[in-house]
């Protein structure tokens, strides 16, 4: 038995094809699922071109894909699922030693580097036919939800950045009202989903000025601003970062209100220098109690939070999210960077 997976050879750019693999290894997980949907994203991207990637030990292709929606068709009793039911597979696991971190659960904390990502480091991923998973690393998702939940992956990136500009906010008295999220990607657009459903004012700064991105903005009750921080405004309790332009990044912490909470999710391979007023940075960071945090990957808590949030949100905006559905065979088209894109999904099976 074979299936069709679409495979990278790591760190070979350009080196994507869809391949007939063997069917998932029991090793993967007890429970057996059919993909239905699998969302791609800027980390994808740059497994292709070869700048990022690792396959599993001793083999020398990967299967891409870690935003995974499956369908169960087959579960062993006792594993908390049964056939038929939508789930969603965790893309990060424990480092072997394990750290305190990865011991405790959370493993996005990871202090060792020694993690494991399906279809990014060292395992595969979900851009297959069918995937197993571990019924502990994968939660269920709403099937009033049909296929959009295919965006519970990078909803619990920005659920696990909301948290934590929460949890450090906490750290005195804490009633946050303006939230400026930079980059209207599909991350920056679920992070506004989160601040709106937290009754923030929330604010959306992009550099487009037209098309989906400041529509989705506004309808979700959000202000969009195309251009600089000045246009957007100052005197922001969280900045969610979802651009990972270094000088807009410095930049933002100006813009900071008092006490404010600043937290990165994005990464840039630009290599951009910039010279930085650092005394008077330091002096603005002190003085007014503002933090910087960094913020990668989520764990069951974020998955959690994330299916939470989207059987909340307008099933029709998450629709005009996605805004193509590309089938398994044209997987190219969904790997292309298209002009007025926001998120784009491979679409393998149906429900
Ligand atoms: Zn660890």
């Amino acid at each position: 038995m074979t299936m069709l997976a679409l495979t990278v050879r790591p760190p070979v750019p350009g080196s994507a094809e869809l391949v007939k693999v063997p069917e998932p290894d029991p090793a993967d997980g007890t429970v057996l699922c059919e993909t239905i949907a699998v969302g791609v994203d800027g980390t994808d991207n740059e497994i292709v071109e070869g700048q990022y990637g690792e396959p599993p030990a001793g083999k020398d292709r990967l299967i891409l894909g870690h935003e995974s929606l499956g369908r169960v068709l087959e579960a062993p009793s006792g594993s908390g699922y049964a056939p038929g039911d939508l789930v969603v597979g965790f893309v990060r696991r424990p480092d072997p030693v394990p750290c305190d971190n990865c011991a405790a659960g959370e493993w996005d904390m990871c202090r060792n580097g020694m993690y494991t990502e399906r279809g990014i480091k060292g395992r595969d991923g979900f851009l297959s036919e069918r995937f197993r998973i571990e019924p502990e690393f994968a939660v269920k998702a709403d099937p009033a939800l049909g296929r959009l939940a295919v965006l519970t992956e990078p909803t619990s990136v920005v659920a696990k950045a909301w948290e934590h500009a929460e949890r450090v906010g906490r750290r005195a008295r804490w009633e946050p009202r303006r939230a400026l999220i930079t980059g209207a990607g599909p991350l920056g657009l679920l992070g506004a989903l989160l601040g709106v459903q937290r009754r923030l004012e929330v604010h959306v700064l992009d550099v487009v000025e037209e098309g989906l991105k400041p529509l989705l903005a506004r309808d979700l009750g959000a202000v969009y601003h195309a251009g600089t921080l000045e246009e957007a405004g100052d005197m922001f309790d969280v900045v969610v970062e979802c651009t990972g332009v270094g000088p807009l990044v410095f930049h933002a912490i100006e813009h900071l209100a008092a006490n404010g909470v600043m937290v990165l999710t994005g990464i840039s391979g630009a290599g951009r220098t910039r010279e930085l007023a650092v005394d008077v940075l330091n002096k603005d960071l002190v003085l007014a109690n503002k933090a910087v945090v960094g913020s990668v990957n989520a764990n069951r808590r974020h998955y959690e939070q994330a299916t939470e949030a989207l059987a909340k949100a307008d099933p029709g905006w998450l629709d005009r999210l996605v805004k193509r559905w590309v089938p398994l065979a044209a997987w190219a088209e969904a790997l292309e960077r298209r002009e007025g894109d926001v998120k784009t999904v491979v679409e393998i099976g149906r429900i």
